[in-house]
Formats: structure tokens, C-alpha cells, sequence
């Protein structure tokens, strides 16, 4: 099995081409720039190459041919390549050179250590039967990228047995890779309600119908979802996130509406369903204890991440092999992330990878000091190798 010290001497052009992307972020769909180098290095290491899929993405294909035997199995492993709409207060030499685009959740990392993978792989083909596609993928940020790389025939035209995913993890020590039983992430939807009821003078309540307190006992009346409803053991979370009514300038008029707009997690998927049942019941009972209208709408967005058991098992078996630390009890995460509609298509797993302590103490994911320790590429490239040689014997 590749270990991380067999990418000694490739870590320097994996930081070169980390810090090159990091220098230049591009938002979800955009990644241009970015899809290109990605396309020309894959090329030059003789990689089969697809450019396109959802705009963007790229998909490198690596035929191995172990004693001569080209195998019929086949496994993705994907990476995402966009940045956000930050602007970088790091001061690092690297740092963004683009206003309000910044690498702050390490995908620059993930799209280096894959392209580490790639080269490995592309100069090993004796040591795995079988055929890896090296999924580049945009707008795993909001935009969901993944679904139309889906629905653009990513599995059509690559057809996998499995699919993979590795997410780098401030916090976790460094190299460790931490594979999580069943939940890894939650679902990530968006709710709405407008409350309508009969704007008046601020002095004469009685004479109409006051939205605002109507959304003030939604509001209330949200937490006891999870506070009531959901098995304590459970996961969900229901956030208000925005609201708007009235006029600052106004301060003697009850406004004719409120609209409010927030975010609804759970990990499993009857818990989301009762969430998104839920908000719907409490708007609409609100609104009539307070004699208004209610229009609820939620709009599904991400399912929860869910790693299949068999692919799980891999992900340990390939770190262990790579001499990596591993845990295979990681708590689940009630961030969102778009691999959940890879995984609710073909068998899969995530897998975070530990970078350590961060260099700046607030350097978390999607903050303005975030960035990704090039000391992780290494173990990262080893465990995407150590997979494929695990999957691909
Ligand atoms: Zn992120
Ligand atoms: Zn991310």
C-alpha cells in the first residue's frame, strides 16, 4: 500500500498547485480557470480526459492493467473544486488574489490531493485492475453541482461500482482519517412562510390583523419540533435565518406581512420529512389562532449523508493500510453536503481527513483566517491510492 511518505518528493508540486488554486478561487459553476489546469495536468500524465459535465466538472479515467488483467470493476473519487463568496484576511503570501472569493473550506486541497492521486495512479497501473474516474466537481457550495453532474449522466457515461469522498477536518488531529458509521452529514433544506394579515396604524391594533405576532408565535413554536417531537437521541435543527416586515422609517405602522426564511437539518430522513411537515402545520396553526394567512413553502435541498456500510469499511481498510490514524466513530456533522445525491444513487462513503489544529485560532471551515495545511496533502493522496489498490486488487 502507498503510504504518505511515498508522496515526499510529489509535495512540493501538490502545495504549488494547492496555493495556485487557493491564490485564484472561483465560485460554484465558474471554476474555469481552475477545470483547466486540472485538464492539462490529468493530460499530461496521459489520463483519458472529459471536460463539461455540469459546465465545469472534470473527470479524469485511469485504466490499471494488474498482470495484464484489465479488471471490470470501477470507483469514483470525487473532489470539489469551487471557493466562496469571502473576502480572505489570512495574509498569506498565496492569498486570494480574486475580491470576495476565498478558499475558506479547503477545496483547493481536495482538488490538489486528487490531482497527487492522479499522478500516482496514472505511473502505477500494474498495481490495480480495474477503472478509477477522478470525479472534479463544481458548486458543492450551495449550488449543487453534484446533482447535475448526476443528472447530466455522470453514472451513465462512468459507471461505478462505488463512489468516494474525502473532506478535510480542522479539529481532527493530523493524520487521522475518520470514517463515521451510517449519518456522516445532514440534510440541508430551506424553509419560507409569509404571514399576511391587515397592515394598520400602529395606535389602532384592533383594526387590523397583525402579522408580526403570528410570526412571533411561529417562531416559538418552531423549537418545540425538536425540543418535543424528535427523539432527544435524534438530530434536527430549525433556524430563522432571515425576516423581513415593515419599514425601519415606520415605526407606527403594524405591517400587512412578514416574510421569514431559515434552515431545517436533520440526519435521518423521517426526521426530515416531520420537519418539513412540521413548519408547514405550525404556520398554518398560527395563522389562524392570530386570523392571518399563512403560505409555507420548504424547499428540499440536500439529503443527509449516509455512508453505505460495505464502502465504509473500505475507507477504514485503506487508511489503516497507509499507516494513517483511524476512527470509525466520528459523531455526524449538521453541516450539508451535496455528495448525499451521489451516495442516494450508487453505494458510497465520506470520509473526513484531520489537518490539526488550525494556524489561526479561528481558521474553521467557510471563516475569513481558514486555510487548508498543505502537511495533509500527502495523507490525503496515500489514502485515495491505498483505496484504489484495496477496491482494485
Ligand atoms: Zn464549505
Ligand atoms: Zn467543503
Amino acid at each position: 500500500m502507498p503510504s504518505p511518505a511515498d508522496f515526499a518528493t510529489a509535495l512540493a508540486a501538490m502545495t504549488d498547485w494547492r496555493q495556485d488554486f487557493h491564490r485564484h478561487p472561483e465560485l460554484g459553476f465558474e471554476e474555469h480557470r481552475t477545470a483547466a489546469r486540472v485538464a492539462a495536468l490529468l493530460r499530461g500524465w496521459g489520463i483519458q480526459v472529459t471536460e463539461g459535465l455540469a459546465g465545469t466538472g472534470v473527470v479524469g479515467t485511469i485504466q490499471g492493467r494488474m498482470q495484464g488483467r484489465l479488471g471490470n470493476r470501477a470507483i469514483a473519487l470525487r473532489a470539489d473544486m469551487d471557493a466562496l463568496a469571502m473576502t480572505e484576511a489570512t495574509g498569506l503570501p498565496y492569498a486570494s488574489q480574486a475580491p470576495c472569493r476565498m478558499h475558506a473550506c479547503g477545496h483547493d486541497g481536495h482538488t490538489a490531493m486528487l490531482l497527487g492521486a492522479a499522478e500516482w495512479l496514472a505511473a502505477h497501473r500494474d498495481r490495480f485492475a480495474g477503472t478509477v474516474h477522478l470525479v472534479f466537481q463544481p458548486a458543492e457550495e450551495s449550488l449543487g453541482g453534484a446533482r447535475v453532474m448526476a443528472e447530466e449522466g455522470l453514472f451513465e457515461r462512468f459507471p461505478v461500482d462505488a463512489i468516494y469522498g474525502l473532506h478535510n477536518l480542522p479539529g481532527l488531529p493530523l493524520g487521522t482519517i475518520a470514517v463515521p458509521k451510517g449519518p456522516v452529514l445532514a440534510s440541508s433544506d430551506t424553509w419560507e412562510v409569509t404571514f399576511t394579515g391587515i397592515g394598520t396604524h400602529g395606535a389602532k391594533p384592533h383594526l387590523g390583523r397583525d402579522a408580526t405576532l403570528a410570526a412571533a408565535a411561529f417562531i416559538l413554536g418552531l423549537q418545540a419540533i425538536a425540543a418535543r417531537e424528535v427523539d432527544p437521541l435524534g438530530t434536527a435543527v430549525v433556524s430563522v435565518g432571515h425576516m423581513a416586515a415593515g419599514d425601519a422609517a415606520s415605526p407606527n405602522v403594524i405591517p400587512h406581512s412578514v416574510f421569514l426564511r431559515g434552515t431545517a437539518r436533520a440526519l435521518e430522513e423521517p426526521v426530515r420529512t416531520h420537519l418539513e411537515t412540521r413548519i408547514a402545520e405550525i404556520a398554518q396553526a398560527v395563522a389562524l389562532q392570530h386570523r392571518v394567512q399563512a403560505a409555507p413553502r420548504y424547499i428540499r435541498r440536500l439529503g443527509p449523508t449516509v455512508n453505505h456500510a460495505a464502502q465504509a469499511a473500505v475507507m477504514v481498510a485503506a487508511a489503516t493500510g497507509t499507516a494513517l490514524a483511524v476512527r470509525d466513530d466520528h459523531p455526524p456533522i449538521t453541516a450539508g453536503e451535496d455528495f448525499s445525491e451521489f451516495l442516494a444513487r450508487i453505494p458510497g462513503a465520506y470520509a473526513w481527513l484531520g489537518t490539526g489544529e488550525p494556524a489561526h485560532p479561528e481558521g474553521f471551515h467557510h471563516n475569513v483566517h481558514f486555510d487548508f495545511p498543505d502537511a495533509a496533502l500527502p495523507h490525503g493522496a496515500a489514502f485515495w491510492c491505498s483505496l484504489v489498490e484495496r477496491e482494485l486488487a
